[in-house]
């Protein structure tokens, strides 16, 4: 199996990797690609993507850091080692250019969810950092991870006005939540979609209209993703303890449930969608 987003470059990870590396291959993981949010989680996933040789990387900025990019609104200071310059897309460029394991860029777009931590990024900014991004990637010719919690109309009005950068095979939204309106959209796109954890959870997750195990039936197999956005939204019967890769396989199973299909096949579809999307071959 593979996990597409995930965060062992977050710092919860930093004591225990090799020993959640092990268990991810030991349970079938086959590729675990981590995921940034910043310039400096973006470097860090790069480098776990040279040490271990089944990791790759998307390198990018959230939505939810976009407010401490621009020039005059940082929030916080740079990390220790890092200038964070007002050329903060030059910045990405030189990471997303540093290794051939970047294979997307991500996690990009929009989020609306007013977190205790910083309420809601001003929406402008938010844009801003986003289109830059998907220039970005149009420039590499890499795919896109898009992050979106209750944006998803303006996630694709923005895809809409850049189509003209986006590749053939687009990229993929990561932990898929929306109404089934923008997930047709997105499909007619040709976005794939990922799944988490949280398709586990019994009831609405707050905002949202659409369970996930109803996204998850309108979506084809052949544009599927699983994923574990490891440290968060661990699958039931887990569910409350630290998420890693190898919870993949449990999230996996129940959307191959879901879409009646063997272990196997499912496995090999995503196998599939992953050569397809990112252009790495998994034996
Ligand atoms: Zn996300
Ligand atoms: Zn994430």
């Amino acid at each position: 199996m593979i996990d597409v987003h995930c965060h062992l470059n977050f710092h919860p990870f930093e004591k225990n990797i090799d020993e959640v590396v092990a268990a991810a291959r030991l349970a079938g993981v086959k590729a675990i690609v981590n995921v940034g949010t910043s310039l400096e989680s973006s470097i860090k996933a790069v480098e776990l993507a040279h040490k271990f040789s089944d990791m790759y990387a998307i390198v990018g900025i959230h939505p939810h850091h976009a407010d401490k990019l621009v020039p005059g609104l940082q929030s916080s200071s740079p990390p220790a080692g890092l200038k964070v310059t007002g050329d903060w897309i030059g910045e990405l460029e030189k990471i997303a250019l540093s290794s051939t394991k970047v294979i997307g860029i991500g996690e990009i777009g929009l989020d609306y969810y007013s977190y205790k931590s910083n309420g809601i990024v001003d929406p402008k900014i938010q844009k801003e950092v986003f289109i830059k991004q998907i220039e970005l990637a149009h420039k590499l010719n890499l795919p896109l991870q898009i992050h979106n919690r209750h944006a998803g109309e303006d996630v694709v009005d923005v895809l809409k006005k850049f189509k003209h950068l986006l590749k053939d095979v687009p990229g993929m939204f990561h932990c898929f939540a929306a109404t089934k309106e923008v997930l047709k959209e997105v499909l007619d796109m040709g976005f794939y979609i990922g799944f988490d954890g949280n398709i586990t959870y019994k009831g609405l997750a707050p905002g949202e209209t659409v369970e996930l195990k109803d996204l998850a039936i309108n979506t084809p197999l052949y544009r599927i993703f699983v994923e574990t956005d490891s440290p968060y939204l661990t699958p039931v019967p887990l569910r409350g303890a630290q998420n890693k890769p190898e919870n993949v396989i449990i999230t996996a199973q129940f959307i191959a449930g879901i879409k009646n299909k063997t272990n196997t096949y499912f496995q090999q579809t995503i196998y599939n969608n992953f050569r397809t999307v990112f252009g790495v071959e998994i034996k």
